[in-house]
């Protein structure tokens, strides 16, 4: 099987023939991958700036973000059938499970020695086929086909709202997005289905692409860093940007934090503190993200959400982690 690797010693990104996979268990269920998507992640890894390649081996397979056809299942999968569309859930158990990973919430994993497919010590999507306990695939349906392989970004997406929405303790109206990246406009698009007045804030020009996207949903686009709102969700991995927008938080005022770098400088927190603020960091999500994800997909605006997606070869995989980035928001490689 062709895959697309990155080999942490010879720090090289490359092809290599990887062996198909094997089953190990009966509730593993073997799937041929047909998209995968290249998001941030993908590129810091192929910068060498991320990851960790699996036990006794120098080479990562890249890829977290994929949807899949079912050709086999294990004696003791109940739920998936051949011919079912699925998408990879990235984060596994840490071994033996903390009390997070052991409730099914491995995205709040405690020890931080949780595996994730594709980035942290195991084999990713890049490829032709991979096998998964079908605990660990979600069922796409096929009216969402065209936008399955935004069910693992927007997972994130969708925990870091539900998050928010907990922590608030008031009635938040407002809400800005820092960033136009795909988190970012993922996040956009979920708030303005809820019925949010949401704006978006980024540092690309005003009639750049994206915010053409974001126009066919009546979303604002700014072409600055201000983003006061009730709700704020920093999605540019600038934290300046985040430093600038918690300082200008209303009362009540929640922020999360999804892409900022570490950074020095002041943290304004006796504002925080009169003002009944929070800030929280999210990463991964849980199982119901993913059906939440799956279910705004189904209603989100159809035009703005192909928009999102460019399509390329899957050959073209290394000038999509390497190269310039594109004016639509998610690359996708198609086998
Ligand atoms: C993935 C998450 C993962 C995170 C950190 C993101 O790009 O979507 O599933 O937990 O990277 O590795």
């Amino acid at each position: 099987m062709k895959s697309l690797a990155i080999d942490f010693e010879a720090r090289t990104l490359g092809w290599r023939e990887a062996e198909a996979p094997e089953f190990l268990a009966n509730k593993d269920v073997l799937y041929r991958v047909h998209e995968v998507g290249v998001c941030g992640t993908d590129r810091e890894l192929a910068a060498f700036h991320l990851g960790e390649a699996p036990k006794g081996e120098s080479h990562l397979v890249l890829g977290h973000e994929a949807l899949g056809q079912v050709k086999e299942t294990g004696a003791g999968v109940t739920g998936l059938n051949r011919g079912d569309w699925v998408v990879p859930t990235v984060r596994r158990a840490c071994e033996p499970p903390c009390d997070s990973c052991a409730r099914g919430r491995r995205d709040l994993c405690l020890t931080g020695k949780y595996t994730e497919r594709g980035i942290f010590r195991l084999h990713g999507y890049f490829t032709e086929e991979a096998v998964d306990a079908e605990e660990d695939l979600v069922r796409v349906p096929l009216k969402i086909i065209d936008f399955a392989i935004l069910v693992e970004p927007l997972s994130s997406v969708e925990k870091a709202i539900a998050r928010a929405l907990d922590v608030h303790e008031g009635e938040p109206r407002t809400a800005a997005v820092l960033g136009l990246g795909p988190i970012g406009m993922l996040t956009a698009m979920a708030l303005k289905a809820r019925g949010y007045a949401v704006r978006v804030h980024s540092l690309e020009p005003a009639d750049h692409p994206r915010a053409a996207i974001l126009k066919l949903m009546d979303i604002p686009y700014k072409p600055s860093i201000d983003g006061a709102a009730d709700l704020v969700f920093e999605a540019t991995g600038s934290a300046d940007a985040a430093l600038h927008a918690l300082a200008h938080m209303p009362p009540l005022g929640v922020m999360m934090v999804l892409g900022a770098k570490d950074t020095q400088g002041p943290v304004p927190f006796l504002r925080m503190i009169m003002n009944n603020q929070t800030v929280i960091g999210t990463v991964n999500a849980g199982p119901e993200s993913f059906r939440a994800a799956v279910e705004d997909l189904a209603r989100f605006d159809r035009r703005a959400t192909a928009a999102l997606i460019s399509r390329a070869r899957f050959t073209e995989l290394p000038r999509s982690l390497t190269g310039p980035a594109t004016a639509a928001p998610k690359v996708v490689h198609v086998l």
